[in-house]
């Protein structure tokens, strides 16, 4: 059996959602089918739980008769026919929002957000039987179950395990397709979870991992990986051919190829990924296994709104394990991971995100440490693979703030 796996970009008009269909029609064998909600739907979810959570209830009603408007007109144009079972998932938000939050922000996130995948996959579910592609549509509520880390929640791999080898492998017989949603699952009180924004691609590893599938093809609306963004980089090249480790790490420096998660549950069980482009189908894509030593142009990566920290001890005492130990400690605590650090006698550097409120927690919290310099506007690029004729050509006209290099890899932090 192969997973494949659908974004919201490749269900979000009715052409793309037909065509979704063709792709699914055309592959013989056993598939699961993961779909993620379609185009826009989950910012659009997090409007209504932002609204609801600042009390203004009838504003999140009103946001939330938007999403319902829009699926049920989709659907019935899509179906040639009204889908009523819509109407379950929209009844469960709307009884919700009704009520005051009492609980954790997170967890009301959760509660609402996971309709999107569940309300795109029925209407693929629908349209799949609707052109003669029999398909059982399943909750993955009932599979993935999870911890109750609202927003991003681990995975119970144990439980998990035993029900999708068990009864979600038995629902093959009934057919040969399975429809179900990614980002999503549930704790052992039925309480809904996500597993983290864009987690879908992570969802449809697990399922490939626990299936022991064929493979696993992410179905975008680009070509495959390439190595750099061409918007950034004109001469930036498709790559045909990557090991898990290099798709690890280039999500690490910040490429956004695929989910940072996907790769682990598929190299264990040594099962392919492809990405392919839903537009141009007859492509082959990108092929991402285990071979090493593959040839492949340099990488690059830019990192936009970076945040330089300078955090120098006070009275010119040296940086100690104890103060690394203690700052790594308020990283962790915030949950916010530096992009690049460096060590010095009497300072440490620190390149982060601009997410503003945890940067001013982190700044403020770490000067009862250090004396803490903020400076923003910073560029963060990365090549793997680089040589020196490349670094010049892209730090050309830049101001070089920080360099860091392996032999692999170079990291220049440059003015905006
Ligand atoms: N719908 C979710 C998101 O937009 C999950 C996904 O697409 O992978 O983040
Ligand atoms: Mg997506």
């Amino acid at each position: 059996m192969k997973v494949f796996k659908f974004g919201g970009a490749s269900v979000s008009t009715l052409e793309r959602m037909r065509n979704a269909g063709a792709i699914i029609k055309s592959q013989p064998g056993k598939l699961l089918v993961v779909v993620s909600a379609m185009g826009k739907t989950t910012n659009a979810l997090e409007k209504v739980i932002n609204a609801f959570y600042k009390g203004e209830g009838s504003n999140a009603l009103q946001l939330f008769e938007e999403i319902k408007q829009e699926h049920s007109l989709f659907a019935e144009a899509l179906l040639q026919q009204p889908l009523t079972q819509l109407t379950d998932f929209y009844t469960e938000v709307e009884w919700l929002l009704h009520d005051k939050p009492v609980r954790e922000y997170d967890y009301y996130y959760d509660q609402v957000v996971c309709v999107g995948e569940l309300l795109s996959t029925l209407i693929v579910s629908h349209y799949l039987s609707g052109t003669g592609t029999a398909n059982t549509w399943l909750d993955v509520r009932d599979y993935i179950r999870t911890d109750s880390n609202f927003r991003n929640a681990g995975i119970d791999w144990k439980t998990s395990a035993a029900k999708i080898t068990g009864e979600l492998a038995a629902s093959f017989q009934q057919a040969e397709v399975i429809v179900t949603q990614g980002f999503i699952g549930a704790t052992d009180e039925n309480e809904s979870t996500t597993l983290g924004r864009e987690g879908s691609d992570y969802s449809a590893a697990v399922f490939a991992s626990l299936l022991d599938a064929h493979s696993l093809t992410i179905w975008k609306d680009v070509q495959g990986v390439m190595s750099a963004d061409p918007k950034q980089y004109s001469a930036a090249e498709w790559i045909l051919e990557l090991s898990y480790k290099e798709v690890i790490e280039m999500s690490y420096y910040g490429a956004q190829v695929i989910h940072p998660k996907t790769i682990k549950p598929l190299q264990n069980k040594d099962i392919p990924l492809f990405v392919r482009s839903f537009l141009q189908p007859a492509e082959e894509g990108t092929i991402i296994h285990t071979r090493n030593g593959i040839q492949i142009p340099p990488i690059i990566v830019y990192k936009k709104a970076q945040v330089l920290l300078e955090l120098n001890c006070k009275d010119f005492s040296f940086v100690n394990e104890g103060l690394t130990v203690e700052l790594y400690h308020l990283f962790d605590s915030i949950k916010f991971t530096p992009n690049l650090t460096q060590n010095g006698a009497t300072s440490i550097i620190c390149v982060v995100d601009d997410h503003p409120e945890k940067v001013a927690q982190l700044a403020h919290a770490a000067s009862t440490l250090f004396e803490v310099q903020v400076r923003r506007n910073l560029l963060l690029l990365t090549i793997r693979h680089y040589n020196e004729g490349l670094l010049n050509e892209l730090c050309k006209d830049r101001t070089i703030i920080l360099k860091q290099q392996t032999p692999e890899t170079v990291q220049v932090l440059l003015q905006e």
